[in-house]
Parts: C-alpha cells; sequence; structure tokens
C-alpha cells in the first residue's frame, strides 16, 4: 500500500535521526574532553601536594580513550548491504536508489567483485581498488577495471572496489549511507568470507531475488547460509523484475509462492514472528522501471511505453526505501553509538571518583597544616557539591562555568597552601 509514503511526507527525514544523534553524541563527548580537562587543571593545580602521577596517567588514558571515540564517530556512517544471485538486478537497485547509474549491470562475469560505493567530496568522483589502493580511477573507466580485475581474478579470489562518487549528486551518499553490493555468487567459501568481511558492520540487508523465475537450489542454499550469518530481523527482500509477471497468468499463485519462500527465510529464526510483520519486509517491484522513472524525471532519459502497474511498482519501491531508511537509522544509532555512550558514561564516572580522590588528598593535607580550616571546608564543600551534581547526573553537562569555577577554587587553594 501506499499509505506510508503519502502520510509519512511530514515526518522527519529518517536519515537524519542518524546524523542527529551523531551530532549530539559529538557534543556528549566533546563536553565529557571539557570534563577531563579540568581534573587535569585540579592535578596540576595541586601540584606538587601529593602524589598526582597515577591520577595524571589515568586522566591522560581518559583523554585518549575520548579522542579515540571522537575519530571513530567523526568517520562513522549507515551501511546497506545487496546480495542475491548474479544478475538478480542488484546492481540495478543500487543505481535506482541513487537515481543514478553509478553501477554497470548485465555484468554478469564479474562475480567475485564486491564493490563499495560511498560519497565523497570531490567533483568527479574516482575508483579506488584493493590491488591498487592508491591508484585512483576516473568514474567512466569503472567498467573497465571492474572487467579486468575480474578477468585477471583466480577463481577463489575476491576483489573489493570502493566507489567514491561525488555527495552533491546523490542524497544518500551526503546523508553517510554506504552502499555494498555482494559478489553474485553460489555457495563457496567466498560467500562466508564477503560476508564477514564487508557484511557484519552492515545496518540492513537487502536480498535481491528473481521474481519470475523459480526459487534454484543454489539460491535456497544461498539463503541458508546468508540466514546462518545474518540476523535476520534486518533483512529486506526485493522481488525484482516483477514488471515481468504481467506476462504470467498466473501471477497470484506466483506471489503467493514467494511470498512464502521469502517468509520462511526470513523468519526461520525468529520465533514469534507474523505473517503480517514479515511482509513488510517484502516488496514486489521493478528496479529497472524505477531508475527509468527517475531517469526520466531528472531528464536524462526519455519516457518510455509503460507497462500496466509502473506506477503501483514503483509507489512499492519507494515504500521499500522508506523503510529501508529507517530500518537502517535505528539500527546505526543503537549499534554505533550506544556502546560509545556507555563508554562515555564511565569514563564520566571513573573520573568523577578520581577527582573526589584528589580533593579527598587535598582536604587530608590541608587538614595536616594550619590554615583558617573554616574557610577551606567552605571552599571544599563548593567544590565537592558540584561535582556531585553532575556525578548525579551523568550526563557530561559540566558546563564551562562549573569546571571553570573549580579550577578557580582548586587555584586557590594551591595558593592557599603554597603561602
Ligand atoms: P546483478 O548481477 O544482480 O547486479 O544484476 P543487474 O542489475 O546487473 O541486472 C541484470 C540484468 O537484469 C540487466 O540487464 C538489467 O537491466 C535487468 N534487470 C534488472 N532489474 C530488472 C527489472 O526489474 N526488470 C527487468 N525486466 N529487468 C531487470
Amino acid at each position: 500500500s501506499n499509505r506510508r509514503v503519502l502520510t509519512d511526507a511530514g515526518s522527519s527525514d529518517p536519515l537524519q535521526w542518524f546524523a542527529q544523534a551523531q551530532q549530539s553524541i559529538t557534543v556528549n563527548f566533546k563536553e565529557l574532553l571539557e570534563i577531563i580537562d579540568y581534573s587535569d587543571t585540579l592535578i596540576k593545580g595541586s601540584g606538587e601536594l601529593i602524589a598526582m602521577s597515577e591520577c595524571q596517567q589515568k586522566v591522560t588514558e581518559h583523554r585518549q580513550k575520548v579522542c579515540r571515540v571522537m575519530e571513530v564517530l567523526a568517520r562513522d556512517h549507515m551501511k546497506v548491504a545487496f546480495f542475491g544471485v548474479t544478475l538478480s538486478g542488484k546492481s540495478t537497485a543500487i543505481n535506482a536508489m541513487l537515481s543514478e547509474k553509478v553501477l554497470p549491470f548485465g555484468m554478469g562475469h564479474r562475480t567475485n567483485c564486491i564493490l563499495q560505493i560511498e560519497g565523497s567530496d570531490s567533483e568527479n568522483g574516482y575508483v579506488l581498488t584493493e590491488r591498487e589502493p592508491d591508484t585512483p580511477k576516473s568514474i567512466e573507466q569503472l567498467e573497465i577495471s571492474i572487467k579486468k580485475l575480474a578477468d585477471a581474478l583466480k577463481n577463489n579470489e575476491s576483489n573489493f572496489v570502493r566507489i567514491l562518487f561525488p555527495k552533491t549528486k546523490c542524497r544518500l551518499l551526503r546523508e553517510g549511507v554506504v552502499l555494498v553490493e555482494g559478489p553474485g555468487i553460489g555457495v563457496t567459501t567466498e560467500l562466508n568470507l564477503w560476508l564477514d568481511k564487508f557484511c557484519l558492520d552492515a545496518d540492513v540487508f537487502v536480498l535481491v531475488s528473481d521474481a519470475v523465475a523459480t526459487l534454484t537450489q543454489t539460491e535456497k542454499n544461498f539463503f541458508q547460509k546468508v540466514s546462518e550469518r545474518l540476523s535476520s530481523t534486518n533483512i529486506f527482500v526485493l522481488l525484482n523484475r516483477w514488471d515481468q509477471s504481467v506476462f504470467e497468468d498466473d501471477v497470484a499463485e506466483v506471489r503467493e509462492q514467494h511470498i512464502d519462500r521469502h517468509l520462511e527465510f526470513l523468519y526461520q529464526e525468529l520465533n514469534g514472528m507474523d505473517r503480517d510483520k514479515g511482509l513488510e519486509r517484502i516488496f514486489f517491484v521493478s528496479a529497472k522501471e524505477a531508475l527509468s522513472t527517475r531517469l526520466v524525471e531528472k531528464g536524462e532519459e526519455r519516457a518510455k511505453a509503460q507497462l500496466p502497474g509502473q506506477e503501483e511498482r514503483h509507489i512499492r519501491f519507494c515504500n521499500f526505501e522508506r523503510a529501508l531508511e529507517e530500518c537502517m537509522s535505528q539500527t546505526a544509532v543503537k549499534t554505533k553509538f550506544e556502546r560509545n555512550n556507555n563508554l562515555g558514561k564511565s569514563i564520566t564516572t571513573e573520573n568523577c571518583a578520581l577527582v573526589k580522590d584528589i580533593l579527598k588528598s587535598i582536604r587530608q593535607h590541608i587538614d595536616r597544616m594550619r590554615f583558617d580550616r573554616n574557610e577551606m571546608a567552605k571552599h571544599l564543600d563548593f567544590m565537592e557539591r558540584q561535582l556531585t551534581m553532575f556525578k548525579c547526573e551523568f550526563k557530561y553537562k559540566i558546563t564551562k562555568t562549573v569546571a571553570g569555577v573549580c579550577t578557580e577554587i582548586a587555584k586557590m587553594l594551591t595558593d592557599e597552601i603554597n603561602r
């Protein structure tokens, strides 16, 4: 049904969920860095009063960890991996999603190449191969490069080709989506290698299947292998070439058969998943028509005669994209940020404990000396209150002001002590 596309138009772009989460976790980590800087100042401010080398080392460790996470965060992206047997229409589906003829299609023999498309800030884009990672090739030569590679590869080898395509041309790439097309192979050891190396970190998987041909044993085995490796919760099924079904007499029957087979594949491991839920992941489409419609819209191709039901198939393709984007964005936020968020929290806790220890040591030191105790205690209480506050909240919300005040007091204490 086209309900989703029509009624959800007002809601925000799912791909933005990821971007927003990425932004807010980055802000959190920046604030955490400030806390770490504060503890660093406190340690330095306390001078030679107490043995600080251990604390200093810990703070350095915290800073290194946070910096590493921030680097990873900046590079994080969403990833969708396509798989299916050769000539099922994977390249065409990817091109349709990008509204660009990025991948060459109908090249059945390049079975051992894994193609990855990612966004590039460069105007023309370029291609990098695993064998010559330092020699960028032009996008125009992609087909030739792939053919050459495929010919050069021995039977059991695979090669990874990165296509860096201009972000300005495709929304998906602009929003940080990376698309991977797997080798269209049957069941070999290569498949496992491929899944492990390039797919396990994908947020969603799209199985492209030829809806006109009947499911072959190779395909069944292939599905079996894939489902052993991946969690089926994030798999979508594109039953492609559905435009061809208009020539068949038994469309309804074929459709039911496909649904049953693919539901079995999708949910054999998921207990309690019902048919309706499963159906939300299966789409009868025509990637070829979707691509053509979009190229016509962009004025890059002339409109061709339409087969009956083309509009409906296109709406289904749009629904597929929307569902995929929602799933991908949600999954990416969860898998990529949740762990780091927890790490941030634990560093905050550790850092707080560290600062408390330092304060305790300072207090003990002061106690041993004869200063104006009342005055001192007031300052220390204030400082501890600040620290408890941010510890309780467990956010990284120690603002510059709080850090500033604490630093000032730390300095005052030190001056006082050294006087
Ligand atoms: P891949 O090997 O899985 O990447 O498949 P390709 O995308 O290269 O497609 C193989 C051939 O099928 C190409 O000639 C495409 O034009 C054609 N094809 C792809 N999708 C469709 C479709 O939905 N309908 C029809 N009729 N042909 C398609």
